[in-house]
């Protein structure tokens, strides 16, 4: 390959391009002069272009998709904007505009990233995945596409999903991208839409299940542990009729985890502990009622129940305390529907189909909306728990925006300043009543990103129930008492580098105490993890 040749690939390879950063003297040596303009730019100069581009855009998917082709360009000044100001770019680059880029992703499909793993191709899995061309891989989120956001089945449009989490390990807490592998597994779609439209870039079939699926995902994990072995596994947005089983299947043999149920679980439970400080009470105390027992809410409700456990509880005691409200009515026992995965959390009660009822009833402590459906936190709801409680906890955690069971500004009113609220997707501060709101995002993100450092900086065997606990008591520690009087039970956002990291540190010395780690515990553990954090710079 000639020196031009070997320059122009260089500007074309997004991990180590710096585009017009690159020094005249790197410019000679690769061969790139006279392939840029002439001026040198530093890294800050480069983030303020793009800071000016995107202010020119109107809406959210214009900068999604700008900010998507900058990564394909040059991952360096890509990390470089998002973590100048993560606050404002993690909506950009993941819930809730990524949910959107989903259901257009192959209207606007530009450029390949991550791997996309057809069923058509069982039997050569590992020949697929080895085409990628990073070889040590310690992150690898997957999806299926069928239960994007709360959006349903988008097939293979799902790829914007571990393409954007991926990312958010790296802005967030600092996992190195070169480490990270976003795939798609396509067996086939059922959404009609997508069946019929001439642009749809996956499998044109209906999705197989059963047998076959589940062999599938056997050999898919096989392939991850031949090729990857250090490799961390995380399941992202699949249908429950999946996730779950998965997750049991592999949770006690390989280095795995579901964030959608253990991550959501994670990030309600330091929002719980958050709420405690500011009501004063004990968890042991509370009593929950979900909207919605799928895969989060069973996810929930079982971390919830575990984390009683630690404080003195017996497993039937603390599931006792969590009820599940679905589609159906409550989960109780003449119900005849019900999966394996919700029954621990079926109790003894009459049937009742009016979520209303179920509040006058249960009393509960604390709501939290997984139901995918916007608005079903009405203002009978609110007002219910408010009558009901001094602080009603109330978490409408369904994304994105649009599916929210209600606004942070109907909490407020509806139950005259007195909820303690946090959301899935982000609201505004609220003014009431002369005092001002800021809701929190019970983001996931407070969670998978720190558990991703955790997991690299120990090279853990396992991702165990107990390490999420940790990771909530964590989160929620970090809350400051400013932050708690104005309502916010999550650390700020703007912070979340410092807060992810903090919460690594956490985790890794719990998988250190655990003996779970496969490398030697170091002196500092929050110095070693922030050592091996990625920094947007060029080397
Ligand atoms: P799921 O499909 O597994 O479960 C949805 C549940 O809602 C089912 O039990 C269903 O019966 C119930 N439901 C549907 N319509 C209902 C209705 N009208 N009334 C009562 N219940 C109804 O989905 P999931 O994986 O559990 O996710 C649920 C939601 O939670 C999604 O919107 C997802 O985006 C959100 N979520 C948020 C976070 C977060 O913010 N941290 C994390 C994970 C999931």
């Amino acid at each position: 390959m000639s020196a031009q040749e070997t320059g122009f690939t260089l500007l074309h390879d997004p991990l180590n391009n710096r585009g017009s950063a690159f020094t005249l003297a790197q410019r000679q040596q690769q061969g790139i002069e006279g392939l840029l303009p002439q001026a040198v730019d530093s890294l800050e100069t480069q983030v303020a272009r793009i800071h000016l581009q995107l202010d020119t855009l109107d809406s959210d998917l214009q900068k999604y998709l700008l900010l998507s082709d900058l990564q394909s360009r040059n991952q360096t000044l890509f990390f470089a904007v998002i973590m100048s100001d993560p606050a404002t770019f993690m909506p950009l680059v993941y819930t809730p505009t990524v949910g959107e880029a989903c259901q257009k992703f192959d209207h606007f499909y530009r450029a390949p990233r991550g791997v996309y793993l057809p069923i058509t191709a069982k039997g050569r899995l590992k020949e697929l995945l080895s085409h990628w061309p990073q070889k040590d891989i310690r992150f690898i989120v997957v999806t299926d596409g069928e239960r994007i956001l709360g959006l349903g089945d988008l097939g293979v449009n799902g790829m914007g999903i571990p393409v954007g989490k991926l990312s958010l390990y790296t802005a967030v807490a600092g996992v190195p991208p070169e480490l990270t592998l976003p795939i798609t597994l396509d067996v086939g779609t059922n959404n009609q839409q997508y069946l019929d439209d001439p642009l749809y870039l996956g499998l044109r079939q209906h999705r197989v299940r059963g047998a076959e699926y589940d062999a599938f995902i056997e050999e898919f994990v096989q392939a991850v542990q031949a090729l990857y072995p250090k490799s961390c596994l995380q399941w992202e947005d699949f249908a429950n009729i999946n996730a779950v089983p998965i997750l049991e299947r592999y949770k006690d043999k390989i280095c795995t985890y579901n964030d959608d149920i253990q991550g959501t679980a994670a990030v309600a439970l330091a929002g719980i502990y958050g709420s405690l400080r500011i009501s004063g009470q004990k968890l042991t105390e509370q009593r929950f009622l979900f909207m919605g027992a799928g895969s989060a809410g069973t996810g929930i409700a079982e971390l919830i129940s575990e984390a009683m456990v630690l404080e003195g509880l017996s497993i039937e005691e603390a599931r006792a305390r969590c009820y599940l409200f679905d589609v159906n009515g409550l989960l109780e026992s003449t119900r005849t529907d019900l999966a394996d995965f919700q029954k621990p959390f079926t109790h003894q009660h009459a049937p009742c189909k009016s979520f209303v009822d179920a509040i006058e009833s249960i009393k509960p402590t604390a709501i939290i909306g997984v139901s995918t459906v916007p608005k079903l936190f009405n203002q009978q709801v609110i007002e219910a728990m408010s009558r009901i409680n001094e602080r009603p906890i109330i978490f409408p955690y369904s994304n994105p925006t649009s599916r929210s069971e209600c606004t942070a500004e109907e909490a407020y009113r509806w139950s005259n300043g007195k909820a303690i609220f946090a959301s899935g997707s982000p609201f505004p501060p609220v003014d009431f009543n002369g005092q001002k709101f800021v809701p929190g995002q019970g983001n996931n993100v407070y969670i998978f990103p720190a558990m991703g450092m955790a997991v690299l900086a120990t090279e853990s065997t396992r991702v165990t129930q107990a390490m999420f606990i940790v990771a909530a008591k964590a989160v929620a520690e970090q809350v400051t008492q400013a932050s708690l009087d104005s309502g916010l039970i999550y650390p700020p956002q703007s912070q979340i580098l410092d807060a992810s990291l903090r919460t690594a540190a956490k985790i890794a010395a719990y998988i250190f105490d655990q003996g779970l780690a496969r490398v030697a515990k170091p002196a500092d553990i929050d110095a070693h993890i922030r050592g091996m954090a990625y920094k947007p710079m060029y080397a």
